[in-house]
């Protein structure tokens, strides 16, 4: 028998997210955001999930190339651009958009000569100081690539880098404004933050990653406050049941000590299933759909979870992680110090992945 872990994807939650983008930004065309795997859901999930986008958008040109093979006929969006000549031929080839955030990735258009024109998201650096040009380079990049027959359509983009805090992203919009105030070409700005609260920012296309995963993208307000609903479930079950005597400790390093006689469970979920080690004791776990919290270190392919809640628990029983309906994963991220993205983007690849069809 295999390791009881599973992770489930519903095709149907993702649907419902993307629905919820549509409703809050009508105006706007969708690239549904796919980089990392999907953020960890799968692109066999993502391509049923988000069939009625109106583009995918993401990183890796292998899986750009992916896309195409399996059938995706609809504008892929590479959000990093070009990384070397090459990748400019492939996006002739595959039919990509690509981001223009440096001089030397106008150079590689220029010198690639694609056969087919590329249609190009030239970057302005809106305060990330990441990716992407200032005004002035803006302008001589719009100049020289309006110039190149192997540019399309020319587009203009900024990420922001607070768009999840109030008013956050208001200075790196007025900045935009000014940089490409009588250029013209569609706009895109806006992530999942500024989808769901800073309606000015949504102009022609938005760009919705974590919010098509039913994760929230602020520290302050969840997902199911948002009206999105979680597409990934992660589960496995316990493999022991022991009891501690007070004065007993369970894992590495003894960091939890029991101080009165309590039953715990010992669950097939580790960091190296993607689970986060750094979530402390108490961080929230449900047993047999009970709400509970771990105790003690995470290990490798184990952690263990308090079953006082749930007294009647045996070997066997069923553990949800995150997604289930009673754990949300940016509850298990907050808990560990991080974020629900990096939770979703780090489960492992042996954690087996399943594609749920059903409709709600
Ligand atoms: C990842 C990414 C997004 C999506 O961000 P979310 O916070 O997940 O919505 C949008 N735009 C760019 C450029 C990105 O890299």
């Amino acid at each position: 028998m295999s390791r009881p872990i599973s992770a489930t994807v519903s095709v149907a939650a993702m649907r419902h997210n993307l629905a919820r983008v549509r409703a809050l930004a009508p105006g706007a065309r969708v690239w549904a955001v796919v980089k990392a795997n999907a953020y960890g859901h799968g692109l066999e999930a993502a391509l049923e999930g988000f069939r009625e986008a109106d583009g995918l958008a993401l990183v890796e040109f292998d899986k750009a190339r992916a896309l195409r093979e399996a059938g995706w006929q609809r504008p892929i969006l590479m959000l990093e651009g070009a990384f070397d000549e090459a990748d400019v031929a492939q996006a002739a080839r595959d039919r990509l958009s690509l981001v223009v955030h440096e001089p030397r990735q106008v150079d590689w258009v220029e010198a690639a000569r694609p056969a087919e024109p590329i249609d190009l998201h030239l970057k302005f650096n809106s305060g990330m100081n990441r990716l992407g040009f200032d005004e002035a380079g803006l302008r001589q990049a719009h100049a020289r690539l309006s110039g190149l027959p192997g540019a399309g359509a020319i587009a203009l983009v900024t990420h922001f880098a607070n768009s999840d805090l109030p008013g956050g992203a208001n200075a790196a919009i007025a900045s935009f404004e000014r940089a490409t105030a009588g250029l013209a070409g569609e706009r895109s700005l806006a992530n999942s933050a500024a989808v769901i609260a800073v309606q000015p920012a949504h102009r022609d296309w938005v760009r919705p990653g974590i919010m098509l995963y039913g994760a929230s993208p602020f520290a302050d307000r969840s997902a199911a406050d948002c009206g999105l609903k979680p597409a990934m479930k992660l589960v496995s079950r316990l493999i022991s049941v022991r009891t501690l005597a007070a004065g007993e400790s369970v894992g590495y390093g003894s960091t939890f000590t029991a101080d009165r006689p309590m039953r715990v469970g010992v669950v097939a979920c580790g960091y190296a299933d993607g689970y986060p080690r750094h979530a402390p004791t108490g961080t929230p776990i449900a047993v047999a759909g009970r709400r509970t919290r771990t105790l003690g270190r995470v290990s490798m392919d184990m952690l263990v979870a308090d079953l006082g809640p749930v007294p009647q628990a045996r070997a066997g029983a069923e553990v949800e992680l995150w997604g289930g309906g009673v754990v949300d994963i940016d509850e298990v991220a907050a808990s560990a110090g991080t974020i629900g993205y990096e939770l979703m983007c780090a489960l492992a690849p042996r954690v087996t992945l399943r594609v749920d069809r059903a409709e709600p």
